[in-house]
């Protein structure tokens, strides 16, 4: 068994090596003292950060996130603004669902026709049958 210190906070490991991996993990690791991505890395913020200094990249970098941020979601706003004003989608979405609206109703006529037709024939054979039997 080896006894392998961390390059970051040099705790020492005294097991196998890759708890050295486990503890330097970006996800899980415990080391204080591994650089992580900044939170804000989805917005844009390309800082790697001990992850112990990381409350203070937050506090320092507040209006730089908040600008990031900004623009991140700026584009989104204003496709929510398109969907909202009747898109094309939406449009071509309403029409679709007009169409399958049509095509139900033309169903539904041609069932009451079916249905009329039935009726007449029933009619005609009572007809002829009273006629015979008369
Ligand atoms: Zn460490
Ligand atoms: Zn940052």
């Amino acid at each position: 068994m080896r006894v392998l210190a961390c390059p970051h906070c040099k705790e020492e490991i005294t097991h196998a090596e890759q708890e050295i991996d486990q503890h330097v993990d970006p996800q899980n690791g415990d080391c204080e003292r591994k650089l992580v991505h900044c939170e804000f890395r989805e917005v844009g913020c390309t800082a790697m950060v001990p992850k112990k200094n990381m409350a203070d990249h937050r506090h320092g970098s507040l209006g730089n996130h908040l600008l990031m941020l900004m623009q991140t979601f700026i584009p989104f706003l204003g496709m929510i603004q398109t969907i909202d004003s009747d898109s094309k989608d939406v449009r071509e979405l309403k029409s679709a669902v007009e169409r399958q609206g049509n095509k139900i109703s033309e169903i539904e006529d041609e069932r009451k026709n079916l249905e009329q037709t039935v009726k007449e024939l029933v009619t005609l054979k009572n007809d002829n049958h009273n006629k015979v039997c008369a």
